[in-house]
């Protein structure tokens, strides 16, 4: 059973507690008056549905109820953030490898050869 970590119960609770609410992130022009009628029917019916990491709406339905937001990977389906609605995206780059990110990569040094005379 796949588990999701809600950012504002702090805890991992089963999958079935958790409603998908699509793409994250999506702003509304303002004033939205003056938005075309193409412009208005792409921010209101088009997403977009990448194969790899996604950001997504989530709401913890049968827990806080808060909506939030995640980073997952739609190939593997493994989380691999979440963080409180209204927060800004987090850093890809960081997610997808926060070893390297975080540390430079250790220096190491070969032993020179020791020269054999003949
Ligand atoms: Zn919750």
């Amino acid at each position: 059973m796949l588990l999701i970590k809600c950012p504002y119960c702090e805890e991992e609770r089963p999958e079935l507690e958790f409603r998908n609410a699509g793409e994250a992130h999506l702003v509304r022009a303002n004033p939205i008056i003056e938005q075309s009628d193409d412009d208005f029917a792409g921010f209101l019916y088009f997403r977009q549905n990448p194969k790899g990491l996604q950001f997504e709406r989530w709401r913890h339905i049968h827990g806080c109820g808060r909506f939030f937001n995640a980073v997952r990977d739609s190939v593997s389906d493994k989380f691999l953030t979440v963080y409180k609605a209204g927060e800004p995206r987090p850093d890809v780059s960081k997610l997808l490898s926060p070893a390297a990110a975080e540390t430079e990569p250790p220096v190491t040094k070969r032993p020179r050869a020791k020269k054999v005379q003949v």
